[in-house]
């Protein structure tokens, strides 16, 4: 295509909401066949709401609420905001500040609060520490997970105390998205670090059949990787900075507008609404600038 042809397609990306880093990145845009989704703010609003809250025979409440949601309170992940406004909400209360605060990346936080040693996160987070979660809670994380929600362990001094059922709504436009995106030919991947389960409850609700779940963070890229090793050129659409290697690594990154800098510094491409049908106007658009379709 002559530099003509791709500042027009670059003009024209930036009126559907697309920023485009270079010209070649078109090129790239056009020769794509696969297509890796983020769930977390990619297909879902990422908005996430505390909906439940499930405590072992002994536990109380009010405390749950209390200590899980002042150590999330701590953290800009999109399920602690949901556990931090939840818990503010339901006691009523300021949030204490924790110490010794650390956020252990795709498993969940750790830190003392009030003086007891709390754990808000994934099953495996408290497995790390030889805490097991007991029968009941068990069945109220696995009831969670069915119905496509998400369930996150609470402990604290050595005791799995609660089970916090959340969830967030998949976006609007995502199942148009991913229409519009088998329509150019592309296979559509949905990759994220919650569980299998409700991974598998998104992707049905959008119209995806692949599902790859319970991947950490720093895996996500291998998984690009992997798929590149098998011949495929691939797109990734992430918001994360969790988001950040895989993004880099894809033949073409997508970075949602809405999402963080390091996506969006990662990304070829910046769908600058945060509207994943931005995807599929993209790939059409490299490819009439280049010349495939017409
Ligand atoms: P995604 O790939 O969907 O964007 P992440 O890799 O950020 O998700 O997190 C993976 C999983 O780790 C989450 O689904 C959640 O179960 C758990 N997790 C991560 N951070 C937190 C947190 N701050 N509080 C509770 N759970 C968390
Ligand atoms: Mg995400």
């Amino acid at each position: 295509a002559t530099p003509t042809a791709l500042m027009v397609g670059t003009g024209r990306g930036a009126q559907l909401g697309i920023l485009i880093k270079g010209p070649e990145v078109l090129e790239t845009t056009r020769k794509v066949d696969t297509v890796v989704l983020d769930k977390t703010g990619t297909v879902t609003t990422g908005k996430m709401t505390l909906l439940a809250v499930h405590t072992a025979d002994s536990t109380d409440e009010m405390e749950t609420l209390r200590l899980a949601g002042a150590l999330e309170n701590a953290s800009e992940h999109p399920i602690a905001q949901a556990v931090a406004a939840g818990a503010a909400e339901r006691t009523g209360s300021v949030l204490a500040t924790p110490e010794g605060f650390a956020n252990v990346p795709g498993l969940g936080v750790q830190g003392v609060v009030d003086g007891h040693a709390v754990l808000v996160g994934r099953e495996k987070l408290l497995a790390e520490w030889e805490i097991r979660l007991p029968d009941a809670l068990l069945k109220a994380k696995r009831d969670a997970e069915a119905a496509g929600r998400t369930a996150i362990a609470v402990a604290w001094d050595g005791e799995a105390r609660a089970v916090l059922e959340v969830a967030d709504a998949v976006k609007e436009t995502s199942a148009e998205a991913i229409t519009r995106l088998r329509g150019l030919g592309l296979t559509p991947i949905l990759l994220t670090g919650d569980n299998q389960a409700v991974a598998e409850s998104v992707a049905a609700e959008v119209g995806i059949d692949e599902v790859i779940a319970e991947v950490m963070p720093e895996d996500k890229v291998d998984v690009v990787k992997r798929l590149q090793a098998e011949g495929r050129s691939v797109a990734m659409v992430g918001d994360g900075v969790n988001d950040a290697a895989a993004l880099a690594q894809a033949d073409l990154g997508l970075a949602m507008g809405t999402g963080t800098d390091a996506a969006i510094e990662a990304g070829d491409l910046t769908l600058v609404r945060g509207d994943l049908r931005a995807a599929a106007d993209a790939i059409r658009l490299a490819r009439r600038t280049l010349g495939t379709i017409r």
